[in-house]
């Protein structure tokens, strides 16, 4: 393996689509996984799934006070933490940007950004040595229209990714993940049949990502194989952004 046995992984909304398949990932690589999520009901039927998990905390990461209790009881499981995969996210798909109200900016922003950030805080504090992987995306690289809330979390999330690794290095590394379209519940469920159609054309390899395609590279990323790896953005996106230069 690849010195992932026994690390200690938090793995923020670990219920559902890529964080799920992380959550098992890591599993089998025979790390001790702990799960944030806010949704209870997915979050109880992941750990009847996925019985190795050592910790499922419900918790809304947009919500500071209850991220730093999730963290106390945590702390009874965890001591420390050796590797974040912080990944709980939303979207919205919108009209135009004319339509986007400034309460759904806050949501989404809150969530993508400022959730990661509380986590992040919380994590590194209980983090001597160690990696933290920012769920970001091809939407925080270029313009995505529809989701100027959303591409602008994404964005953000690298710049606060390359400022971590910065600061934070040698002791933690600190990358930031940009998956293109990936067939989770959260996608599906903007898509009718013939965007789904669109969208697939439009990738060179002709489909979405499977989220275990995902899951993968994140362990990969996580492992002592990428050591000298931190501050850097990958993308993993079938080939959608080859077309621009970015
Ligand atoms: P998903 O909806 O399947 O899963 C997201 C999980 O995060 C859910 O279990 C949800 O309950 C949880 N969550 C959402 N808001 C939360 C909050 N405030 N507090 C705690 N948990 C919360 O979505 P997914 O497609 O697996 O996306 C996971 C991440 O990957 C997101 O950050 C998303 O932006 C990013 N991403 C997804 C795609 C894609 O195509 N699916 C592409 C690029 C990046």
């Amino acid at each position: 393996m690849r010195g992932l046995t026994d690390k200690r992984v938090l793995v923020t909304g670990g219920a559902s689509g890529i964080g799920q398949a992380t959550v098992q990932r890591f599993v089998e690589e025979g790390a001790a996984v702990a799960i944030f999520d806010r949704d209870s009901r997915a979050l109880e039927k992941t750990l009847a799934e996925i019985p190795q998990v050592a910790k499922g905390v419900t918790v809304d990461v947009s919500d500071d006070r209850a991220v730093a209790e999730a963290f106390r009881e945590l702390d009874e499981v965890f001591p420390a933490i050796d590797i974040l995969i912080n990944n709980a996210g939303i979207s919205v798909r919108h009209e135009s940007f004319r339509s986007i109200t400034p309460a759904q900016w806050r949501q989404v922003l809150n969530t993508n950004l400022n959730g990661a950030f509380y986590v992040a805080s919380e994590t590194v504090r209980r983090m001597d040595h160690g990696v933290v992987i920012n769920q970001s995306s091809i939407n925080g690289l270029a313009a995505f229209p529809h989701y100027a809330d959303y591409n602008a979390s994404k964005a953000a999330l690298l710049a606060l990714s390359r400022t971590m690794a910065v600061e934070l290095a040698p002791q933690i590394r600190v990358i930031a993940l940009c998956p293109g379209a990936v067939l989770t519940p959260m996608q599906r469920a903007e898509y009718t049949d013939e965007m789904f159609q669109q969208v697939n054309d439009n990738i060179p390899l002709g489909r979405h990502a499977d989220p275990e395609e995902i899951a993968r590279f994140l362990a990969f990323l996580a492992s002592d194989d990428a050591r000298f790896i931190t501050g850097q953005h990958y993308i993993i996106d079938g080939g959608e952004t080859a077309r621009a230069a970015l």
